[in-house]
This record gives C-alpha cells, sequence and structure tokens, in this order.
C-alpha cells in the first residue's frame, strides 16, 4: 500500500486530498502545520509526501529544507498558490520532485503523484522480453542471447547478468560492491577482483579493442560505467 502524507493547513483542502488519496487506494496520514509536517515527515514510512508552501509556524520550504538535510528521500510535491513560488522551487538545491499549482483538480494531482512514484520506483529494468542495442551489439533479454555484427557471442550466464546489470544502469558509476551484491547476490562471498576478472572477459568479447573500452569503462577507484548509445 502507498503512503502518503499530505502537510496542509487549509482544513477544506486537506480532507479533501485525505478523501482523494483514501478513495485511489492510498494510506493516508496528515499534518497542518509545518512543525508538525516534518516531524511525520520524518518518520521514513512514507512513499510520498505533499507539502504546502504556506504553512504555520514553519512555511513548507523550510520542511523540505530541513527534511533533505536530514537525509530524507521520500520524493515530495510541493502544493504552490502563487506562480512566483515556482521560480523558488526551482531553484531549491535540495529540490522538490515536483510541484503542482493551486488551484488544481483532483485528478491532475493524482496524475502528477502517479508519475513522481512511478519515476522513484523505476528500476531501469530493461522488460524481460525487449532487445538492447548498442555499436553492432545486439543483447536480447529473452532469450538470453548476444549478437555481434550478427554473430552470436558466447556469453556465460554470468557474464550475461553482469552485462544485463551494467545495461540497467547505463551511465551510472556503480561500485564493485554494488556489481557483487546485484549480480552474484548478497550471500555470495566474490572477492572484488572476481568482479574485475569477468569485466576484462566480458570486453574481449563485446568490445572491438578490450584495451581500450568504448562500452563498459572502468572508473578509477569507483567501479565500473556502461556507456549508453
Ligand atoms: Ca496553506
Amino acid at each position: 500500500m502507498t503512503r502518503i502524507l499530505i502537510i496542509e493547513d487549509e482544513k477544506a483542502i486537506r480532507m479533501a486530498l485525505e478523501d482523494d488519496f483514501l478513495a485511489e487506494g492510498y494510506e493516508v496520514d496528515s499534518a497542518n502545520t509545518g512543525t508538525a509536517g516534518l516531524k511525520k515527515g520524518l518518520e521514513p514510512i512514507y512513499d510520498i509526501i505533499l507539502l504546502d508552501i504556506m504553512l504555520p509556524e514553519m512555511d513548507g520550504f523550510e520542511v523540505l529544507k530541513e527534511l533533505r538535510k536530514r537525509n530524507v528521500r521520500t520524493p515530495i510535491i510541493m502544493l504552490t498558490a502563487k506562480s512566483q513560488e515556482i521560480d523558488k522551487i526551482l531553484g531549491l538545491e535540495f529540490g522538490a520532485d515536483d510541484y503542482i499549482t493551486k488551484p488544481f483538480s483532483p485528478r491532475e494531482l493524482q496524475a502528477r503523484v502517479k508519475a513522481v512514484l512511478r519515476r522513484v520506483n523505476e528500476k531501469p529494468e530493461i522488460s524481460s522480453e525487449s532487445q538492447f542495442l548498442f555499436g553492432d551489439i545486439t543483447v536480447d533479454f529473452q532469450k538470453y542471447e548476444c549478437l555481434k555484427a550478427g554473430e552470436i557471442i558466447q556469453l556465460t550466464t554470468l557474464e550475461f547478468d553482469l552485462l544485463k546489470f551494467l545495461i540497467n544502469h547505463k551511465g551510472v558509476v556503480v561500485s564493485r560492491d554494488r556489481i557483487m551484491d546485484e549480480v552474484w547476490g548478497k550471500e555470495v562471498f566474490v572477492a572484488p577482483r572476481t568482479v574485475d576478472t569477468h569485466i576484462l572477459n566480458l570486453r574481449k568479447k563485446i568490445e572491438d579493442n578490450p584495451a581500450q573500452a568504448k562500452w563498459i569503462i572502468s572508473v578509477r577507484g569507483r567501479g565500473y560505467k556502461f556507456l549508453s548509445s
């Protein structure tokens, strides 16, 4: 169940929002001041927070700043009544995930909430039936097949999983630890060196010039990165 925290001081709006989200099957909690909202927001139990800006005691900007300062990464949608607040939202260093201008329709807000949740929860997992293409290589995740210039490359299951993991995290540096946890599994003990060995093998199979990798690049001291085409 999705838990939503609504921080809004105007009773009519707050109650309407509570009803809307309850009707949509959310678990709803709310606060009517900035301080109460901050206190609740600090609890790591919410999937999303709706945060009004004009609030008593502490305004929405301060609440947002404080939450982010304390490492709360819960997605936050700001509710704003004034268009001049939007620039401020966009300019925030620890930004909100989205904002919506009052008056808004419940439907619009629902859509925004869903979009933010989708974005946050979206694992860059590629659908198992899809193919991924880069350079002259085609990876078929369903057939567990990898082709280079039309020729099948023999990859071990582990190499395939490793490649899939890298592709799913393309453009992002992934550490050896993370690769070990996610490809080998947390229960399996492998030396970081093992990751390097498999990366080397994988490069030999897919890179034109393994010594000058174009796709799976090393990021010194940090890990590896798959460059997206
Ligand atoms: Ca308000």
